[in-house]
């Protein structure tokens, strides 16, 4: 039998609603034998060397976490504190029209020339399958999704000849059997069939890097300066000191042209990593991201949080000619060029309508 690990990672908040569905949703998950069921704080929140980091670490194979991140951002939190692997295609999402085609939609929207960094790393040969608990208020949708995703595991075992009859059989009953509907005695927390760990993360705020979209550009590195950023030994972009974040601030992610900077707290959809082109949110990446009226925006956004800082301000990209000059050789040793600057009342505005979304 293949074991499936399954991560909750709790909420920051103590909302009893969202409380209440964790806690169903592992107590149910807890009559599955052939899942371990592993409660842990919020995985944002966690250092990689806490306890709930640790024991992600010792998982080898796939495994299916449940958080309140949106699944983008879920599996690059985990990435940027060493837990790595291939991302695992999930029926259950926040958006359901695009569950399923949203890769296809996000290797459309990529179909290009540039080389992405997720092309250099050497990913273990492993699915993380992350679910959004924002999907469904209905802890059996959780347990009938993670069910589909054990038995398709099976399946590939058996395909690859590691697997037994009985591997089999379970990827041919269908999850939406009673034994799955029968709920009216559950078990709670801390009860057999769940382990819980128990540290308890500071709130933290940091950026993280969605390597499948990232072009290693460093426009990133170029705009922060409160060095966050950093180059590993291949020189690839990598949040390196991601606690010297401002809190609240959201500013690089306007300026990656590729939309592939993440805040996975922030309240727009678009910065926290939710598929933008879903269900009614059409949106121009274009004009949220990476485009001249975003740099400005951005550099709006910095130099607030210089100033709460004690630091000068910086200043815009500006919109003639000598202001742009002032920009680039005040603001920092730029290996990019400064972006001509539009209209950046378009993008207030549009960034005010998707605040007012309220996703
Ligand atoms: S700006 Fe965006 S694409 Fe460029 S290095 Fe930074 S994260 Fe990657
Ligand atoms: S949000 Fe601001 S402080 Fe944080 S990494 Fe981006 S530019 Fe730097």
């Amino acid at each position: 039998m293949t074991r499936l690990p399954v991560i909750l990672s709790k909420g920051q908040s103590r909302n009893p609603e969202k409380r209440g569905l964790e806690e169903a949703v592992a107590a149910q998950l807890a009559e599955h034998d052939q899942l371990d069921v592993i409660v842990m704080p919020h995985v944002y929140d966690l250092t990689p060397q806490s306890e709930g980091y640790q024991a992600l670490s010792q998982i080898a194979g796939d495994f299916v976490i449940i958080s309140w991140l949106y699944s983008r951002s879920c599996h690059w939190v985990l990435d940027r504190n060493g837990i790595r692997g291939n991302v695992g295609d999930v029926l259950l999402s926040q958006t359901q029209d695009d569950a399923l085609d949203d890769d296809d939609e996000l290797e459309d929207e990529l179909d290009d020339d540039k080389t992405r960094v997720i092309s250099q790393l050497a990913l273990p040969d492993r699915k993380i399958y992350s679910l959004e608990f924002g999907s469904s208020d209905a802890p059996a949708d959780f347990v009938d999704e993670v069910l589909r995703i054990a038995a398709q595991a099976d399946l590939m075992q058996w395909i690859e000849g590691k697997a037994n009859q009985e591997m089999l059989e379970r990827f041919l009953e269908p999850v939406n059997d009673t034994a799955i509907g029968v709920h009216d005695a559950l078990p709670v927390l801390g009860q057999a069939g769940v382990t819980e760990v128990q540290d308890q993360g500071m709130r933290r705020w940091y950026p993280v890097i969605d390597f499948s979209r990232c072009t290693n550009c460093m426009e990133c590195i170029d705009f922060c300066l409160f060095g966050v950023y950093g180059v590993d030994k291949a020189d690839t972009i990598l949040v390196d000191q991601p606690d010297n974040c401002r809190k609240g601030c959201p500013a690089c992610s306007r300026v990656c042209p590729e939309n592939a900077i993440v805040f996975p707290q922030h309240k727009t959809p678009a910065i926290a990593g939710a598929p933008v082109d879903a269900g009614a949110l059409k949106i121009d990446l274009s004009m949220l991201f990476g485009a001249p009226d975003a740099q400005n925006a951005a550099a709006r956004e910095r130099d607030e949080q210089l100033m709460l800082a004690g630091r000068a301000p910086v200043g815009t990209a500006g919109e003639t000619e000598s202001e742009k000059a002032d920009f680039a050789n005040i603001s920092m040793d730029r290996r990019q060029p400064v972006a001509q600057s539009t209209n950046s009342d378009r993008l207030d505005s549009l960034i005010d309508d998707l605040d007012a979304l309220d996703l």
